[in-house]
């Protein structure tokens, strides 16, 4: 377990500093990167804590030319703005979608598009577009190292919560398939740990989620029509009751999948049917 606020040295290139912001969802807090050497790019500065901050600018000793955020998740990038008004660093990502979860105060001096190119002193990074978890979520791929920044597109340790309607699963099964186009090692996740095997995580979350699907299907087909909170125990039977609130954003998000590859529809009390 590391401690908050020390910069832990993970490849010749890549440190990590988590912020102090643990939770249900976010694990011990969220990680930031820092890339690079003589120039350095901050990878997810995290909400905005003046004592995360001012570890990234202790570790960063000035060199901080970027700040990239991989979505705008309150947990990711608020600090981005408080980083660069002491760095002057440039800020790099995509502009919040829906003001109801995200942080719309981020304002990115370089809107980001897909396979576009950051490159730095020794580094490039390369932007992959991964809408899923939210439909602006983009991962960071280090050309250099093979390692990919993947912010809540992927994590350790925890499952990713795919809320409509900005998270769609289609998209996000598809986003993380996308990965196995590139040439990547590991995953260094917004949340936990890195990821030794991209080919067999990708594979194993995929799997995963396409079960789910599977069981979504089978346990309507036995009950429909039925609410969300009557589906919800069959599916999730297997997840304490604790997490079933999260779930049911995971499970209409699989509802709405099958809706339209028409093998389910809603009926006018919001109750969900099984297509014969
Ligand atoms: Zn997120």
């Amino acid at each position: 377990m590391s401690v908050y606020g020390n910069a832990e040295q993970l490849t010749s290139l890549i440190s990590r500093i988590i912020a102090p912001n643990p939770g249900p969802m976010t694990g011990d807090g969220t990680n930031t990167y820092l890339v690079g050497q003589r120039e350095l790019a901050v990878i997810d500065p995290g909400p905005a804590i003046p004592e995360h901050i001012d570890a990234l600018l202790k570790s960063g000793q000035q060199r901080i030319r970027w700040i990239l955020c991989t979505h705008t998740h309150p947990d990711h990038s608020p600090g981005a703005a408080l980083l660069k008004e002491e760095t002057g660093a440039k800020v790099v990502g995509a502009f919040a979608n829906d003001g109801l979860h995200q942080d719309v105060s981020f304002s990115p001096d370089l809107e980001i598009s897909d396979d576009e190119i950051i490159h730095g002193d020794g580094w490039d990074l390369r932007a992959i577009w991964t809408p899923g978890h939210v439909s602006n979520h983009y991962c960071y791929l280090l050309e250099q190292e093979g390692i990919i920044f993947a912010g809540d597109h992927i994590m350790n340790g925890s499952t990713v919560v795919i809320v409509p309607p900005g998270g769609d699963m289609a998209d996000y099964i598809n986003s993380l398939r996308r990965l196995l186009d590139y040439d990547i090692r590991q995953i260094a996740p917004g949340h936990g740990d890195l990821i030794a095997n991209c080919k067999e995580e990708v594979d194993k979350l995929v799997a995963h989620r396409l079960g789910r699907e599977k069981k979504v299907l089978a346990g309507l087909e036995k009950i429909s029509p039925a609410d969300l909170d009557e589906l919800v125990l069959i599916v999730y039977s297997d997840v304490d009751s604790s997490l079933h609130e999260w779930a049911k954003l995971s499970m209409t998000a699989h509802l709405i999948k099958l809706e339209r590859e028409g093998h389910v529809f809603k009926d006018k009390k919001d109750r969900w049917i099984f297509k014969r």
